[in-house]
């Protein structure tokens, strides 16, 4: 797996700072409130069990599957519910947990539908952010980890066509991987 990887782009270290800092932030801002997590399957899912614990106090966690990409490296532009949420969000401090904002429109989808499900607040707690990506122009996330350039990226949670989920750190996969 790992002789797929052209370039370790963050290392587990890094990673491991940068979620301790986001820990630490959230913390901060939602003293007494326990919030509650949503974490986008499955790319937000070693993230996700990385921040919650890094928070460092009350917080509960949902998932939510949307599919925008298919097994492509390119976005479809179509936002899919494949599993909601078990808990309702009305009236909850709600943080959406995303592995990486790119186009926006997975974020636009989710910040819309939790809106009309009358959630009291809707924070965006994003591990990478790819400005350079964004098609939905408004979507920024209150919490980043890192600020990523237009390359697609693998590991930590993230996949190509379900693979390299697993890698402890996040690289960039080289070229000729795709055109297998
Ligand atoms: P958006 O809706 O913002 O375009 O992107 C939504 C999803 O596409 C992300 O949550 C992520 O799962 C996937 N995605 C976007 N960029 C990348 C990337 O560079 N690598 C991988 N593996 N997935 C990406
Ligand atoms: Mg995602
Ligand atoms: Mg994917």
């Amino acid at each position: 797996m790992q002789e797929d990887i052209l370039r370790v782009l963050y290392s587990e270290d890094e990673i491991k700072s940068t979620v301790s800092r986001l820990g630490s932030e959230i913390r901060a801002h939602y003293q007494g409130k326990n919030p509650l997590l949503i974490g986008v399957l499955k790319g937000a899912i070693v993230f996700m069990t990385d921040l919650m614990r890094a928070i460092d106090d009350f917080v509960e966690v949902d998932f939510m599957d949307v599919s925008s990409y298919g097994s492509a490296a390119v976005s479809s532009g179509e936002v899919k519910i494949l599993k909601d949420l078990d808990t309702s969000v009305a009236g909850r401090d709600i943080i959406i947990v995303e592995d990486i904002v790119d186009s926006g429109r997975t974020l636009d989808y989710l910040i819309k539908l939790f809106q009309t499900r009358a959630a009291k607040s809707i924070a965006i707690c994003a591990l990478m952010d790819k400005p350079e990506g964004r098609v939905v122009k408004d979507i920024k996330a209150d919490y980043v980890g890192f600020s990523v350039p237009d390359a697609f990226v693998v590991g930590y949670g993230l996949d190509f066509a379900e693979k390299y989920r697993n890698l402890p750190y996040i690289g960039i996969l080289k070229p000729e991987v795709y055109k297998q």
